[in-house]
């Protein structure tokens, strides 16, 4: 679901720098960013390891905020609000999918996906209504008894993603989940993330160090050297997304 229009972006972010202090060195991560996301995009981030590609994907979630520069949801400046607002913000509106599933061992995958219900106080059956659709849309309808030890490490990445979408994120972030699995299983990860969009239309940010998973991703970029960039030089599909001028530049050398 990719369309590049002229509505207002779901996510636009406006000269982001990210500077880390350690050990009294500074290390600029994120250095005058801009980048557009619009409702619905299937955002795949590419680059070497260190690159700043988590940092970035924390900062979509608002789990960092920016040295400096602005990020703008639904055209208002997200860090402006207070830390309440914040954290109802990434509450309502953020899903979050890791490397490591986090998912909570003694329950079964039906309680793991209705627990974020559980503790907003839904009803429980209605909670449960819910998992259960979610459940299917992955595709474990038949693995909802199942503890997180009784299934596969996909089958596990799926029930994380189903526990991500409970509250109806606009925006599912994932941040390699597909690191710990083999590239078929990988591939299989990916197909779900694409599927959910088009089923529910949520915008898709997934980092990956595989390019063959990033190509199941319609639009591609590279954190490199503080920016983003095209994975594919001159790619069209980034117009209105990143500035025209970094739109023909090629990756440079890590
Ligand atoms: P990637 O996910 O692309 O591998 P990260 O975003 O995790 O990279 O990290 C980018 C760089 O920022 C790395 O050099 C890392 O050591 C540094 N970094 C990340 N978080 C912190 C932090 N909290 N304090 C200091 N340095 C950090
Ligand atoms: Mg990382």
């Amino acid at each position: 679901m990719t369309e590049t229009t002229t509505t207002t972006p779901l996510i636009e972010l406006k000269g982001i720098h990210r500077r880390f202090e350690h050990r009294g060195q500074q290390l600029d991560v994120l250095r005058d960013l801009n980048f557009r996301i619009f409702a619905g995009d299937q955002v795949a981030i590419m680059g070497p390891s260190g690159a700043g590609k988590s940092t970035l994907l924390q900062l979509l979630g608002t789990l960092d905020a920016p040295t400096s520069g602005t990020m703008l949801f639904d055209g208002e400046d997200v860090f402006a609000r207070s830390s309440s607002g914040l954290a109802r913000f990434r509450n309502e509106q953020v899903g979050f999918v890791f490397q490591f599933h986090h998912l909570l061992p003694e329950f079964t995958a039906l309680e793991n996906v209705m627990m974020p219900g559980l503790i907003g106080r839904m009803r429980k059956g209605e909670a449960e209504a819910r998992a259960m659709e979610l459940l299917e849309k992955v595709g474990l309808k038949d693995r909802v008894q199942h503890q997180p030890g009784e299934l596969s490490g996909g089958e596990q990445q799926r029930v994380a993603i189903a526990r991500a979408l409970f509250k109806k994120p606009r925006l599912l972030l994932a941040d390699e989940p597909t690191g710990n699995l083999d590239l078929k299983t990988g591939a299989g990860i990916h197909a779900v993330l694409r599927e959910l969009n088009e089923s529910t239309g949520v915008t898709v940010v997934v980092v990956t160090h595989d390019p063959n998973l990033a190509e199941t991703m319609p639009i591609r970029v590279l954190v490199d050297q503080g920016q983003l960039i095209p994975q594919i030089p001159g790619d069209d599909r980034l117009k209105g997304r990143v500035s025209d001028d970094l739109i023909d530049q090629a990756p440079r050398d890590p």
